[in-house]
């Protein structure tokens, strides 16, 4: 799979995720005839996640999505990440369930008997800006089988910007 297909697929998981917080706030404003304010929009969901991953199981050549943010509870995850996720988390206020890369990879394991994490090629974005991210420190530990392309994306373009 060519690096630039995921990350374009990626980028419009990205946009879609804009879109929806979009709709969300409209939705309100057509209901109470005002803009929502910062808390209500918590609220509703109408602010987009901060992050948004895309797994490809290449073996199933198949693509799934998900946006970093709620953390489902770490029982409902795939035994895969369920075991691998670091405890305690080692990112201070985060959670490794909160992740958008795992939600995505609980996805693709969930949809294949016998899917391993080392099938999984995964690009994480920025919702906002769109720009390739490097995992956590829990993601590190718990997706260290899969190969993440906007890692070294991110690294080189954080080299790019040192040189200039
Ligand atoms: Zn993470």
């Amino acid at each position: 799979m060519d690096r630039e297909i995921l990350l374009e697929k990626v980028r419009e998981a990205a946009k879609a995720e804009k879109q929806r917080a979009i709709d969300e706030c409209e939705k309100f404003e057509r209901q109470y005839g005002r803009k929502p304010s910062k808390k209500e929009k918590n609220k509703i969901n109408g602010l987009p996640a901060r992050m948004t991953s895309l797994v490809f199981d290449k073996k199933a050549d198949k693509f799934y999505t998900a946006t970093s943010g709620r953390a489902p509870s770490r029982e409902s995850f795939n035994s895969l990440l369920k075991e691998r996720m670091p405890n305690p988390s080692l990112e201070s206020g985060r959670d490794p369930e909160s992740c958008a890369e795992v939600q995505a990879a609980d996805k693709a394991l969930n949809c294949r008997d016998n899917a391993r994490i080392s099938d999984l090629i995964i690009a994480t974005v920025l919702t906002g800006d769109e720009t390739p991210q490097v995992r956590c420190e829990n993601c590190k530990v718990t997706l260290r089988e899969a190969l993440v392309i906007t890692d070294e994306m991110a690294e080189q373009e954080m080299k790019n910007v040192q040189i200039q």
